[in-house]
């Protein structure tokens, strides 16, 4: 077995167990590769070991990489701080969008995805599916808009044809134990409860949050996607 089957496989056998603990279903977890420290041709082991979401923070290393490996079966989700200047380069090539924070990406956003589907040129299809990054944890120089800001932007979501909200996404602080994380997923799941109570149409099903050190805790509190860099491609 290779490095990277064996840690893949160890993910999986991780994830199988927190679902266990939680009462959940391994298939309502999406794992998803944060490959952003590795080049196209470890991307390609790990979609031949059966990977087939990928994660990158940066727009024009994700658009190297992945116009490289070339494999329509592979999902690109961009997962990092998203600048407006970017917004068409990242509409252009990503199959989710999980960084979405503010009303000005989001209309630009929704003016670049409209004119690139105009023209089929979005990766994703007719619409670009997206996620709301919340700030949950009110961290300074994070990116995420503040839980109170997070109703009027779904709002401002649900009125974007091109835009396809599907849920939210965190990011925990670093914290010293991944138990302390938890009152950090808690809190998105409690805000996705709570949004979706005021805007009964809007899509909120994902909820991303979890990563290396505290993924299997997300998973208890009920992430739908996880964003696993280290555990997979650190050497
Ligand atoms: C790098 C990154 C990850 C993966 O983090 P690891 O600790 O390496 O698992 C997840 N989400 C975002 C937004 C990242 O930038």
């Amino acid at each position: 077995m290779s490095t990277l089957e064996a840690r893949i496989t160890a993910i999986r056998e991780r994830i199988d167990a927190a679902c266990a603990r939680a009462g959940r279903q391994a298939s309502g977890i999406r794992l998803v590769a944060v490959s952003k420290t590795v080049d196209e041709t470890v991307i390609a082991e790990a979609v031949r070991l059966g990977v087939d979401h990928f994660g990158e923070n940066r727009v024009q290393d994700a658009a190297r990489k992945f116009t490289a490996l070339a494999d329509p079966t592979v999902a690109l989700h961009l997962v990092g701080q998203l600048q407006t200047n970017k917004a068409r380069a990242a509409a252009k090539i990503a199959h989710e969008i999980e960084s979405v924070d503010r009303l000005n990406l989001i209309q630009t956003l929704e003016a670049e995805a409209r004119k690139l589907a105009d023209r089929g040129e979005l990766a994703a299809g007719d619409r670009l599916p997206v996620l709301l990054q919340v700030n949950v944890a009110r961290e300074e120089q994070k990116s995420g808009c503040s839980p109170e800001d997070a109703p009027s932007l779904v709002e401002a979501l649900l009125g974007c044809p091109t835009l396809r909200l599907r849920g939210l996404m965190t990011i925990a602080p670093l914290v010293p134990t991944a138990e302390e994380a938890r009152p950090t997923f808690v809190a998105l799941r409690e805000l996705r409860d709570e949004v979706r109570l005021r805007y009964p149409a809007a899509d909120l099903e994902t909820l991303s949050m979890g990563m290396t050190n505290d993924f299997e805790v997300a998973i208890e509190e009920g992430a739908t996607s996880i964003r696993v860099g280290r555990a997979i491609f650190a050497s």
